[in-house]
């Protein structure tokens, strides 16, 4: 985990955590983080509710991949700044877990 700015860290999946108490968290990995918490098996159907984005409490989980060809999705960036803005206190630490962020490497 490295700490891009104040009270803001990424990592790797390596470094996944729980959102609680002080830390806000954004799960941005498909697999494992979105894939547990909505509870789904090797595919999602484009039309759960929860495809694109689960909040629980203060944890964001995001059905976002790294592939060739970048696929992002407004509704992605809309639901994390929304989250962001939430909780947007003095104390709060911003952590943003990745499958393709290298952390501390
Ligand atoms: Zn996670």
């Amino acid at each position: 985990m490295r700490e891009v700015y104040k009270n803001i860290f990424v990592g790797d999946i390596s470094d996944c955590r729980e959102g609680v108490g002080e830390w806000l968290v954004i799960h941005a990995c498909k697999y494992p983080c979105h894939r547990n918490a909505v509870g789904y098996g090797k595919k999602i159907s484009p039309a759960h509710p929860n495809y694109l984005v689960l909040k629980k409490g203060q944890n964001l989980y995001l059905n976002i991949i790294d592939p060739d060809e970048p696929l992002f999705m407004n509704p992605l960036f809309v639901e994390t700044l929304r989250f962001c803005n939430a909780y947007n206190k003095p104390d709060m630490k911003l952590y943003g877990s990745s499958d393709f962020l290298v952390g501390n490497r």
